[in-house]
């Protein structure tokens, strides 16, 4: 009987230490993902979500013409239990700045491990705002990498940021699709953000009509006829000669390596014009 008494005391006390420790895990995953958004919010990012490796594991991977290294972000970082997406406002053109090292010819002329520099302005500037988080999580023991390697725009979706809108870009209620996504990839749980299950768009059409090459058509884009795929492969074959026609015209070139990507399609878009 004393016996049993004993081990009915055991158990309980080691119960009430397991819910003890589950309710301050869970206590500091929320703190650690309040002061994150905290933070991102302090650094000039418009938005954050917060998804998972699960929920992201059925996502179109592969991909768009000649990008055919999107990856899992298991593949990226092999401890990841978090994917942080970030949202930068490019308020204007320049933000989509591309300044191109001499040797760049485009994605399918180069090795995949070749190193080619090159800077695309708005990724820069979101690398800088970024990386104050992933300081905040190694100083704490995590791993945490930046990262635009997985399918930016799908996980932006799932981690609540927007909806992939007809114009096939991220679309934000508050800014539109004139932003700049960047991921950050943690080995810790982090709490969830809801999945973006709205269209925005509705019977919205401004995007495709925009379009100086006619590249959309309603969720989808014919990509040899986009004038940013056309600048950042200077040398595929593939573009149409009227794309190049029109891109010579369009396509602002303050340096022989440098172009300011077309963004006619995200600057028509009315959501979130002030
Ligand atoms: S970036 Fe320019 S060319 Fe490409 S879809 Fe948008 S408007 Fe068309
Ligand atoms: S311009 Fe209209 S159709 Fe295109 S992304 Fe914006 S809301 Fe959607």
């Amino acid at each position: 009987m004393l016996f049993s008494f004993a081990f009915l005391r055991f158990k309980t006390l080691n119960i009430t230490h397991k819910i003890v420790l589950a309710v301050a895990k869970k206590l500091t995953t929320k703190n650690l993902t309040q002061e994150i958004k905290e933070i991102a919010l302090r650094k000039g990012f418009k938005a954050i979500g917060i998804t998972t490796p699960k929920i992201l594991r059925d996502l179109p991977y592969g991909w768009v013409a000649d990008v055919t290294e999107l990856k899992r972000p298991e593949e990226v970082l092999p401890q990841v239990k978090s994917v942080i997406i970030l949202a930068l406002h490019a308020w204007d053109r320049a933000f989509f700045l591309q300044i191109a090292s001499p040797e760049w010819k485009g994605y399918s002329f180069h090795k995949q491990d070749e190193e080619i520099e090159g800077y695309y302005i708005s990724y820069e500037i979101s690398k800088n705002k970024a990386w104050p988080i992933v300081t905040l999580l190694r100083e704490k023991g995590y791993r945490a990498i930046l990262t635009t390697a997985i399918p930016m725009k799908t996980a932006a979706v799932k981690a609540g940021l927007g909806c992939q809108g007809k114009c096939t870009l991220l679309v934000n209620s508050e800014i539109g699709p004139r932003l700049s996504l960047m991921g950050i990839l943690t080995s810790v749980e982090l709490e969830t953000s809801e999945p973006y299950t709205k269209d925005l768009c509705y019977d919205c059409e401004i995007c495709i009509k925009a379009c100086p090459t006619k590249a959309l058509t309603p969720y989808q884009i014919e990509i040899n006829r986009c004038l940013a795929y056309a600048s950042e492969n200077p040398a595929l074959t593939s573009i149409p000669e009227d794309v190049r026609t029109i891109e010579e015209k369009i396509v602002v070139r303050p340096t022989s390596n440098s172009c300011v990507e077309c963004s006619i399609c995200m600057q028509a878009c009315p959501i979130g014009q002030t």
